[in-house]
C-alpha cells in the first residue's frame, strides 16, 4: 500500500537524517513508526506526504510511483502534530469540508458529523471557530476532518502529544475502532513507546535517520534483537559485560547463537522474581544463580509496585504485586532471580 524505498534526505551541509530508510506498509495496517526525537519520523513522514523532496529513493502508495506527485495527489490523508484547520471554518463545517468537495449528499454528511462528534467528544463545540478551541479541542477537530472523508491512507504524525493523558487514551481506542471499521491503511509515527505498543499491527523502530528493527509489538518487545531496541522499547533492567554475575549461566537465554560472546544482560523488570529468602543458605546465593541485594525503594504504581534492588551489579528493578511489596520494609535483603527463559543477551 505504502512503500518507501532507499530514502535518503539531507538538511544543510551534510547533516543526513534519512540514511537508506525502506518501508513497506501493507493494505488495512496500522503501521507505527516509532523512535527519540530527532531521529528522522517527521522528515520521513514529509517525504512520504510529499511535502519534502529526498535526494534519493522511491515513494509508492497503492501501487502507484508517486515520488514526483503533488501532496494533494497521493491519496494520504495528513493529521500533524499542529494541524491547521480552516480558520475561517466553524468546527462542523471543518469537519465537513472534505465531504462537501466530494459532493457527498446532505444526509451522509450530517450522519457522519455526528458520529464524528460523538467519537471525538466535540458534542457542543459544533459552531465554534479554531481560536475558540483548546490545543486538543483542535487536534480531535483535525483527526476528525481527516477521518470523515474514510481515506484509504493516513498519516499521522504525534497526533495525540499534545492531549493530556486521559483524553490520550480514549482517542487512541476511538482511533483502533475507526481503524476496524474503515480498514484504512495507517502509518503513525510516535516517540511514545506505550503508543506505539497499544496501537500497532507492527512496529518500526528508528535511530538516527535508520530503521533498526521491525515487528510486531509482542515480538519486539519480548524479544528485541537490538540493544537499542531494548533499551528503548519498555522498562528493562541492563547489566554490562563486567557486572554480569558469573553464576549467570550463559548458555540459557535468549536463544541468540553465541550468549557466551555477548556483553550485555537485560530483563524486565516484570520478569525479576523477587524472594526475600531462599532455600539453604543466604550466604550462597550468588553461587545458587540468584542475586543477592537490599531494597533500596518501593514505588507504587497503583496495580503493581516497583522495587529499586542495589545488588553488586548495580540497582535492579523488579516488579512486585501490591501484597509483597507492603512486607518488605526498605534495607530488606532479597534474592533476585532471572529466570533463563527471559535473559535476553547482547
Ligand atoms: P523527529 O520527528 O523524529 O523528532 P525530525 O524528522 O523532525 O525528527 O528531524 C530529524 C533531524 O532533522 C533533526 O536533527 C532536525 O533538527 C533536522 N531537521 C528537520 N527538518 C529540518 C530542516 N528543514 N532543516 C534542517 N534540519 C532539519
Ligand atoms: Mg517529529
Amino acid at each position: 500500500m505504502i512503500e518507501v524505498k532507499g530514502i535518503r534526505k539531507t538538511f544543510g551541509v551534510g547533516v543526513q537524517v534519512l540514511r537508506d530508510v525502506d518501508l513497506a506498509i501493507a493494505d488495512g495496517e496500522f503501521f507505527c513508526l516509532l523512535g527519540p526525537s530527532g531521529c528522522g519520523k517527521t522528515t520521513l513522514l514529509r517525504v512520504v506526504a510529499g511535502l519534502e523532496k529526498p535526494d534519493a529513493g522511491t515513494v509508492a502508495v497503492g501501487g502507484k510511483d508517486v515520488t514526483q506527485a503533488p501532496p494533494h495527489l497521493r491519496g494520504c490523508a495528513l493529521v500533524f502534530q499542529n494541524y491547521a484547520l480552516w480558520p475561517h471554518l466553524t468546527v462542523a463545517e471543518n469537519i465537513a469540508y472534505g465531504l462537501e468537495v466530494q459532493r457527498k449528499p446532505k444526509a451522509e454528511i450530517r450522519a457522519t458529523l455526528a458520529d464524528a462528534f460523538r467519537a471525538y467528544q466535540l458534542e457542543g463545540l459544533e459552531a465554534r471557530y479554531p481560536h475558540e478551541l483548546s490545543g486538543g479541542q483542535q487536534q480531535r477537530v483535525a483527526l476528525a476532518r481527516a477521518m470523515a472523508i474514510r481515506p484509504r491512507a493516513v498519516l499521522m504524525d504525534e497526533p495525540l502529544s499534545n492531549l493530556d493523558a486521559a483524553l490520550r487514551k480514549s482517542l487512541r481506542r476511538e482511533l483502533l475502532e475507526f481503524h476496524r471499521r474503515a480498514g484504512s491503511t495507517i502509518l503513525y509515527v510516535t516517540h511514545d513507546q506505550e503508543e506505539a505498543l497499544a496501537l500497532s499491527d507492527r512496529i518500526a523502530v528508528m535511530m538516527a535517520g535508520k530503521i533498526i528493527e521491525l515487528g510486531k509489538p509482542e515480538d519486539l518487545y519480548a524479544r528485541p534483537r537490538t540493544l537499542e531496541t531494548a533499551l528503548f522499547l519498555g522498562d528493562m533492567n541492563l547489566l554490562r559485560d563486567g557486572n554480569i554475575p558469573a553464576s549467570m549461566d550463559r548458555s540459557a537465554g535468549s536463544g541468540l547463537a553465541a550468549p557466551a560472546a555477548m556483553s550485555a544482560l537485560c530483563i524486565r523488570p516484570e520478569n525479576v522474581r523477587v524472594h526475600p529468602h531462599v532455600s539453604g543458605s543466604s550466604e550462597g546465593a550468588d553461587a545458587s544463580g540468584f542475586l543477592k541485594g537490599t531494597l533500596a525503594f518501593t514505588e507504587f504504581m497503583g496495580t503493581h509496585a516497583t522495587l529499586g534492588v542495589d545488588t553488586a551489579s548495580g540497582r535492579i528493578l523488579a516488579r512486585s504485586d501490591l501484597s509483597q511489596a507492603q512486607s518488605l520494609d526498605k534495607g530488606a535483603t532479597l534474592f533476585l532471580e532471572f529466570p533463563p527463559e527471559y535473559r535476553l543477551w547482547y
